[in-house]
Protein backbone atom coordinates (compact mmCIF):
# COMPACT_ATOMS: atom_id res chain seq x y z
CA UNK A 1 0.00 0.00 0.00
CA UNK A 2 1.34 3.57 -1.44
CA UNK A 3 0.35 4.82 2.52
CA UNK A 4 3.21 2.82 4.02
CA UNK A 5 5.47 4.28 1.38
CA UNK A 6 5.62 8.16 2.70
CA UNK A 7 3.39 8.14 5.57
CA UNK A 8 1.44 10.83 6.77
CA UNK A 9 -1.37 9.08 8.16
CA UNK A 10 -1.18 10.94 11.36
CA UNK A 11 0.41 14.55 12.50
CA UNK A 12 3.62 13.44 12.44
CA UNK A 13 3.64 13.37 9.08
CA UNK A 14 7.28 11.40 9.21
CA UNK A 15 7.37 10.21 5.49
CA UNK A 16 9.35 7.77 6.15
CA UNK A 17 9.25 4.42 3.78
CA UNK A 18 7.78 2.26 6.83
CA UNK A 19 8.59 -0.92 4.00
CA UNK A 20 12.01 -0.44 5.26
CA UNK A 21 11.77 1.47 8.64
CA UNK A 22 9.46 2.46 11.86
CA UNK A 23 7.97 6.28 12.00
CA UNK A 24 7.58 7.73 15.17
CA UNK A 25 4.96 5.52 15.89
CA UNK A 26 7.12 3.01 16.74
CA UNK A 27 5.73 0.43 13.98
CA UNK A 28 6.81 -0.73 10.22
CA UNK A 29 4.30 -1.37 7.32
CA UNK A 30 2.82 -4.87 8.79
CA UNK A 31 0.17 -4.90 11.15
CA UNK A 32 0.75 -5.45 14.62
CA UNK A 33 -1.77 -5.86 17.38
CA UNK A 34 -1.23 -6.48 21.59
CA UNK A 35 -4.58 -8.10 22.07
CA UNK A 36 -8.35 -8.90 20.96
CA UNK A 37 -10.63 -9.71 23.92
CA UNK A 38 -14.37 -8.73 25.32
CA UNK A 39 -13.56 -5.66 27.31
CA UNK A 40 -16.44 -4.44 29.63
CA UNK A 41 -14.62 -1.20 31.05
CA UNK A 42 -15.66 1.23 28.22
CA UNK A 43 -19.13 3.45 28.66
CA UNK A 44 -22.03 1.70 28.58
CA UNK A 45 -23.08 2.15 25.07
CA UNK A 46 -19.76 0.58 23.95
CA UNK A 47 -19.65 -2.56 26.29
CA UNK A 48 -23.05 -3.40 27.15
CA UNK A 49 -23.02 -6.62 29.55
CA UNK A 50 -20.82 -8.60 27.27
CA UNK A 51 -18.23 -6.19 26.57
CA UNK A 52 -17.06 -4.83 23.67
CA UNK A 53 -14.95 -6.61 21.12
CA UNK A 54 -11.70 -5.14 21.56
CA UNK A 55 -8.38 -4.84 19.24
CA UNK A 56 -5.55 -3.39 21.14
CA UNK A 57 -3.21 -2.38 18.26
CA UNK A 58 0.88 -1.80 18.82
CA UNK A 59 2.71 1.22 18.27
CA UNK A 60 1.43 4.90 18.80
CA UNK A 61 2.45 8.53 17.36
CA UNK A 62 2.14 9.84 21.04
CA UNK A 63 4.42 9.48 23.45
CA UNK A 64 3.08 9.96 27.08
CA UNK A 65 4.96 9.67 30.13
CA UNK A 66 1.87 8.50 31.84
CA UNK A 67 0.89 6.32 29.16
CA UNK A 68 -1.81 3.81 30.82
CA UNK A 69 -0.83 1.06 27.64
CA UNK A 70 2.49 1.90 27.53
CA UNK A 71 3.65 -1.65 26.76
CA UNK A 72 2.31 -2.32 23.54
CA UNK A 73 1.75 1.65 22.43
CA UNK A 74 5.16 2.66 23.12
CA UNK A 75 7.36 -0.14 23.43
CA UNK A 76 5.24 -1.74 20.31
CA UNK A 77 4.78 -5.13 21.80
CA UNK A 78 2.39 -7.66 19.65
CA UNK A 79 1.79 -10.10 17.31
CA UNK A 80 2.39 -9.36 13.30
CA UNK A 81 -0.72 -10.33 11.56
CA UNK A 82 -1.85 -10.22 8.17
CA UNK A 83 -5.22 -8.87 7.02
CA UNK A 84 -7.00 -12.06 6.63
CA UNK A 85 -6.25 -12.61 9.99
CA UNK A 86 -7.07 -9.63 11.50
CA UNK A 87 -10.92 -10.14 9.95
CA UNK A 88 -10.79 -13.14 11.31
CA UNK A 89 -10.33 -11.50 15.23
CA UNK A 90 -13.19 -8.87 14.50
CA UNK A 91 -15.65 -12.01 13.27
CA UNK A 92 -14.56 -14.37 16.26
CA UNK A 93 -15.13 -11.11 18.66
CA UNK A 94 -18.55 -10.65 17.01
CA UNK A 95 -19.38 -14.76 17.30
CA UNK A 96 -18.26 -14.42 21.24
CA UNK A 97 -20.96 -12.32 21.91
CA UNK A 98 -18.83 -8.99 21.34
CA UNK A 99 -21.63 -5.57 21.65
CA UNK A 100 -19.43 -3.24 19.69
CA UNK A 101 -16.00 -3.45 17.65
CA UNK A 102 -13.38 -1.28 19.42
CA UNK A 103 -9.83 -0.26 17.47
CA UNK A 104 -7.95 0.52 19.89
CA UNK A 105 -4.93 3.13 18.83
CA UNK A 106 -5.06 2.21 15.13
CA UNK A 107 -4.25 4.95 13.44
CA UNK A 108 -0.99 3.67 12.51
CA UNK A 109 -2.95 1.24 10.41
CA UNK A 110 -5.62 3.22 8.95
CA UNK A 111 -5.65 1.87 5.46
CA UNK A 112 -5.42 -1.69 6.53
CA UNK A 113 -8.36 -1.22 8.87
CA UNK A 114 -10.84 0.34 6.09
CA UNK A 115 -9.44 -3.02 3.80
CA UNK A 116 -10.30 -4.93 7.07
CA UNK A 117 -13.58 -4.19 7.79
CA UNK A 118 -14.97 -3.72 4.62
CA UNK A 119 -14.04 -7.29 4.01
CA UNK A 120 -15.61 -8.33 7.21
CA UNK A 121 -18.66 -6.67 6.50
CA UNK A 122 -18.87 -8.72 3.41
CA UNK A 123 -18.19 -12.00 5.65
CA UNK A 124 -21.25 -11.24 8.37
CA UNK A 125 -19.48 -8.48 10.72
CA UNK A 126 -22.68 -6.01 11.33
CA UNK A 127 -21.31 -4.71 14.79
CA UNK A 128 -20.95 -0.80 14.66
CA UNK A 129 -16.94 -0.47 14.68
CA UNK A 130 -15.58 1.91 17.47
CA UNK A 131 -11.84 4.11 16.50
CA UNK A 132 -10.54 4.92 20.34
CA UNK A 133 -8.01 7.43 19.63
CA UNK A 134 -5.72 9.95 21.03
CA UNK A 135 -7.39 12.44 19.42
CA UNK A 136 -4.07 13.24 17.23
CA UNK A 137 -5.53 12.57 14.13
CA UNK A 138 -4.94 14.38 10.70
CA UNK A 139 -8.34 15.65 8.66
CA UNK A 140 -7.03 13.24 5.41
CA UNK A 141 -7.23 10.10 7.78
CA UNK A 142 -10.27 11.21 9.21
CA UNK A 143 -11.82 11.12 5.88
CA UNK A 144 -10.38 7.88 4.70
CA UNK A 145 -12.26 6.20 7.59
CA UNK A 146 -15.79 7.98 7.15
CA UNK A 147 -17.38 5.01 6.06
CA UNK A 148 -15.64 2.72 8.44
CA UNK A 149 -16.16 4.14 11.38
CA UNK A 150 -19.03 4.77 13.31
CA UNK A 151 -18.12 6.04 16.16
CA UNK A 152 -15.45 7.94 17.21
CA UNK A 153 -14.02 7.34 20.97
CA UNK A 154 -11.89 9.89 21.16
CA UNK A 155 -9.44 11.62 24.21
CA UNK A 156 -9.46 15.26 24.66
CA UNK A 157 -5.62 14.67 26.39
CA UNK A 158 -5.15 18.53 27.25
CA UNK A 159 -5.18 22.28 25.64
CA UNK A 160 -2.72 23.23 26.98
CA UNK A 161 0.53 23.78 25.17
CA UNK A 162 3.11 23.51 27.84
CA UNK A 163 1.49 20.29 29.35
CA UNK A 164 1.52 18.75 25.72
CA UNK A 165 4.99 19.59 25.21
CA UNK A 166 6.44 18.67 28.65
CA UNK A 167 4.48 15.06 29.05
CA UNK A 168 3.06 13.81 25.38
CA UNK A 169 5.69 14.99 23.53
CA UNK A 170 3.50 16.90 20.76
CA UNK A 171 3.30 20.40 21.81
CA UNK A 172 1.46 20.89 18.61
CA UNK A 173 -0.98 18.77 19.76
CA UNK A 174 -4.30 21.44 20.97
CA UNK A 175 -4.60 22.25 17.53
CA UNK A 176 -4.32 18.82 16.19
CA UNK A 177 -6.56 17.95 18.83
CA UNK A 178 -9.04 20.57 18.14
CA UNK A 179 -9.35 19.93 14.56
CA UNK A 180 -10.01 16.57 14.74
CA UNK A 181 -12.44 16.73 17.05
CA UNK A 182 -14.51 19.26 15.23
CA UNK A 183 -14.21 16.81 12.49
CA UNK A 184 -15.32 14.24 13.99
CA UNK A 185 -18.48 16.10 15.46
CA UNK A 186 -19.09 16.88 11.72
CA UNK A 187 -19.18 13.54 10.40
CA UNK A 188 -21.25 11.64 12.84
CA UNK A 189 -22.40 14.22 15.28
CA UNK A 190 -23.62 13.54 18.63
CA UNK A 191 -24.06 10.24 19.84
CA UNK A 192 -27.27 7.68 18.43
CA UNK A 193 -27.89 4.97 20.78
CA UNK A 194 -30.45 2.15 19.36
CA UNK A 195 -33.44 0.70 21.94
CA UNK A 196 -31.09 -1.76 23.14
CA UNK A 197 -28.93 0.62 24.61
CA UNK A 198 -26.01 0.01 21.97
CA UNK A 199 -23.95 3.23 20.29
CA UNK A 200 -24.64 3.18 16.63
CA UNK A 201 -23.07 6.62 15.62
CA UNK A 202 -21.65 9.88 16.97
CA UNK A 203 -19.28 11.14 18.89
CA UNK A 204 -17.67 10.49 22.93
CA UNK A 205 -14.65 13.07 24.41
CA UNK A 206 -13.02 11.55 27.18
CA UNK A 207 -11.04 13.75 29.59
CA UNK A 208 -8.57 11.92 31.84
CA UNK A 209 -8.59 13.62 34.90
CA UNK A 210 -4.58 14.19 36.11
CA UNK A 211 -3.02 15.19 39.64
CA UNK A 212 -3.19 18.63 40.45
CA UNK A 213 -4.92 19.03 37.12
CA UNK A 214 -1.81 19.59 35.34
CA UNK A 215 -3.50 19.26 31.55
CA UNK A 216 -5.91 22.19 32.59
CA UNK A 217 -9.09 20.01 31.55
CA UNK A 218 -10.92 23.22 32.37
CA UNK A 219 -9.69 24.71 28.80
CA UNK A 220 -10.51 21.21 27.19
CA UNK A 221 -14.20 21.78 28.55
CA UNK A 222 -14.66 25.36 27.51
CA UNK A 223 -13.47 24.21 23.87
CA UNK A 224 -16.05 21.26 23.95
CA UNK A 225 -18.61 23.40 25.41
CA UNK A 226 -18.50 26.96 23.01
CA UNK A 227 -16.77 25.38 19.36
CA UNK A 228 -18.60 21.55 19.30
CA UNK A 229 -21.34 21.00 21.32
CA UNK A 230 -22.60 21.38 25.38
CA UNK A 231 -24.59 18.09 23.75
CA UNK A 232 -21.74 15.86 23.11
CA UNK A 233 -21.32 13.03 25.01
CA UNK A 234 -18.06 13.08 27.80
CA UNK A 235 -16.52 10.97 29.95
CA UNK A 236 -14.92 11.98 33.14
CA UNK A 237 -12.37 9.64 33.85
CA UNK A 238 -10.30 8.97 37.00
CA UNK A 239 -8.77 5.98 36.39
CA UNK A 240 -5.69 7.53 36.44
CA UNK A 241 -2.27 5.38 37.22
CA UNK A 242 1.12 6.37 37.82
CA UNK A 243 2.99 4.18 35.16
CA UNK A 244 5.48 3.84 33.07
CA UNK A 245 7.52 6.74 33.03
CA UNK A 246 5.18 8.91 35.04
CA UNK A 247 7.37 8.18 38.39
CA UNK A 248 10.29 10.65 36.85
CA UNK A 249 7.56 13.20 37.36
CA UNK A 250 6.75 14.40 41.00
CA UNK A 251 3.14 16.04 40.06
CA UNK A 252 2.28 12.64 38.17
CA UNK A 253 3.35 10.04 40.12
CA UNK A 254 -0.14 9.18 42.56
CA UNK A 255 -3.47 8.70 41.59
CA UNK A 256 -5.92 11.21 41.77
CA UNK A 257 -7.94 12.36 45.13
CA UNK A 258 -11.67 12.15 45.66
CA UNK A 259 -11.39 16.09 45.88
CA UNK A 260 -9.54 16.38 42.08
CA UNK A 261 -12.11 14.20 40.46
CA UNK A 262 -15.20 16.18 42.24
CA UNK A 263 -13.66 19.55 41.21
CA UNK A 264 -13.23 18.39 37.78
CA UNK A 265 -17.34 17.08 37.78
CA UNK A 266 -18.37 20.64 39.05
CA UNK A 267 -16.45 22.03 35.76
CA UNK A 268 -18.13 19.90 33.46
CA UNK A 269 -21.42 21.11 35.56
CA UNK A 270 -20.62 24.54 35.17
CA UNK A 271 -20.12 24.03 31.43
CA UNK A 272 -23.35 22.73 31.06
CA UNK A 273 -23.01 19.75 28.99
CA UNK A 274 -26.15 17.44 29.50
CA UNK A 275 -24.78 14.24 28.44
CA UNK A 276 -21.88 11.66 29.19
CA UNK A 277 -20.71 9.48 31.90
CA UNK A 278 -18.21 9.76 35.25
CA UNK A 279 -16.45 6.86 36.86
CA UNK A 280 -17.05 5.26 40.38
CA UNK A 281 -14.85 2.38 40.20
CA UNK A 282 -12.03 3.84 41.86
CA UNK A 283 -13.31 6.30 43.98
CA UNK A 284 -15.19 6.07 47.25
CA UNK A 285 -17.00 9.03 47.43
CA UNK A 286 -18.94 11.15 44.59
CA UNK A 287 -19.82 14.48 44.65
CA UNK A 288 -22.92 15.48 43.29
CA UNK A 289 -23.96 15.91 39.42
CA UNK A 290 -27.24 16.91 38.07
CA UNK A 291 -25.90 17.41 34.64
CA UNK A 292 -23.67 14.03 33.72
CA UNK A 293 -25.80 11.80 33.73
CA UNK A 294 -24.75 8.16 34.48
S1 LIG B 1 1.68 6.83 11.40
FE1 LIG B 1 3.75 6.55 12.24
S2 LIG B 1 5.16 6.70 10.48
FE2 LIG B 1 3.15 7.50 9.83
S3 LIG B 1 3.29 9.70 10.11
FE3 LIG B 1 2.41 8.84 12.00
S4 LIG B 1 4.12 8.43 13.38
FE4 LIG B 1 4.94 8.76 11.33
Amino acid sequence: MSYFENCSLCPRYCRVNRYITIGECGVDAHIRYANALLYKGEEPPISGKRGTGAVFFSGCPLHCVYCQNFAFSQMAHGKTIDLAQLIDIYLALQRKGAWTLELVTATQYAPYIVASVEQARNEGLILPVVWNTSGYETAETLDMLKATVDIYLTDLISLDEDFCEHYIGAKHYPEIAKKAIKHMYEQKGNLQIDGEGRAKKGLIVRMLVLPENVNHIEKSLRFLSEEVSRFLSISVMDQYTPVYKAGEFPELSRKITVGEYGRALATVEEFGFENGWRQTHRLSEMPATKKVIQ
